[in-house]
């Protein structure tokens, strides 16, 4: 039945991007008994306290979104950490999840599943439909073993996971360490400091002609909570020929990292001039996201990038001034 609000609801990552942005989603549609641990307190690569966890607490809904996660440099630079941690987290979270009857896991991935040449607006259908991007490919093959997991458990046991293809997120609680990083806190960073110090110049990586598509991370996080709620005739919806529980979400709109980075300068006030450092990777020369099928369910993003961009900056001057 629909999640109620009294729902046991484990949000596995709840201080990551992702998870953070789910609880206060879920709190703000009046959700109390949100199970929250850090990894502390909870070692998810841990099968053993996993299923512990799960045996004492047993939440009814997860939400996946426990994961190392890192922009260009940090997965080409620690390629081993990221396949394994993933596949530990999410072997040890969708399988005790299944052992202790949870019907309903959403599972989060990345659009970097999708081939790196793959034709744009990426659909659903062409995953493992060419090679990958060797920059993130760990990283990419682990969350590709994990919607395979959601199908299989699906097929085999009858659960109904589903997992969440997101485009490039950002919001509040993102990374501003620039060595790991995605571009948009480090752009609203280095155009920051550049302008507190008075430095002319902001160093960007890469040629600036890649594409990009962004989402605002509340955006995001409203939908996965719609996804979540839907039943029967809703979720047939985004279940292929093949039962593949895959959606996408993102904008629907992309735009070059060059016009990223005029348009973070614009929000920062940044007056300075730009230099792109071509001796750092490009990645993935386009990345966009095909959302009809998350569209068909009623689900719009409500943040212009520009809009998600302003907020993002205050956040950032609340959190580095305090
Ligand atoms: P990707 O989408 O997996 O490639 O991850 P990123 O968000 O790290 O990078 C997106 C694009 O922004 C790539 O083409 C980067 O080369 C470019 N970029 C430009 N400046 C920066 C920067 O300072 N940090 C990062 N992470 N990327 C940058």
């Amino acid at each position: 039945n629909t999640m109620n609000q009294n729902a046991r609801i484990y949000v596995a990552g709840h201080r990551g991007l992702v998870g953070s942005a789910l609880v206060r989603a879920l709190e703000g549609e009046g959700y109390t008994r949100i199970l929250k641990r850090t990894s502390v307190e909870l070692d998810l690569t841990n099968q053993a306290a996993v299923r512990e966890f799960f045996q004492r607490e047993r939440p009814e809904y997860v939400f996946l979104a426990a994961a190392k996660v890192g922009g260009i440099l940090a997965n080409n630079t620690y390629p081993a950490q990221f396949i394994h941690i993933n596949l530990a987290i999410q072997t040890n979270v969708i399988h005790e999840a299944w052992r202790h009857g949870v019907q309903r896991l959403l599972f989060l991935g990345s659009s970097c599943i999708y081939p790196r040449e793959c034709p744009q607006p990426m659909k659903e259908e062409y995953l493992l439909t060419g090679p990958l991007e060797p920059t993130n490919r760990p990283y990419a093959v682990a969350k590709i073993a994990g919607i395979e997991m959601c199908r299989a458990y699906n097929r085999e046991y009858g659960t109904r996971y589903l997992a969440v293809m997101p485009t490039n997120l950002y919001g509040p609680n993102d990374n501003y360490d620039l060595a790991g990083s995605h571009v948009i806190p480090a752009m609203i960073r280095k155009f920051h400091e550049a302008k507190v110090s008075g430095s002319g110049q902001v160093v960007l990586w890469g040629t600036g002609s890649p594409r990009r598509e962004f989402l605002h991370v509340d955006d995001l996080a409203r939908g996965c909570v719609h996804l979540m709620r839907l039943e029967g005739g809703g979720e047939e919806a985004f279940l292929d020929s093949e039962n593949v529980p895959l959606i996408n979400i993102g904008s629907g709109v992309d735009q070059t990292i060059r016009e990223l980075a005029e348009m973070v300068r614009e929000v920062v006030e940044y007056t300075g001039e730009i230099v792109w450092d071509a001796d750092k990777p490009d990645g993935t020369p386009r990345k966009l996201l095909d959302v009809n099928k998350m569209n068909a369910v009623g689900w719009q993003p409500s943040l212009t990038l520009r809009e998600g961009l302003a907020v993002t900056y205050q956040d950032f001057l609340a959190r580095t001034s305090s």
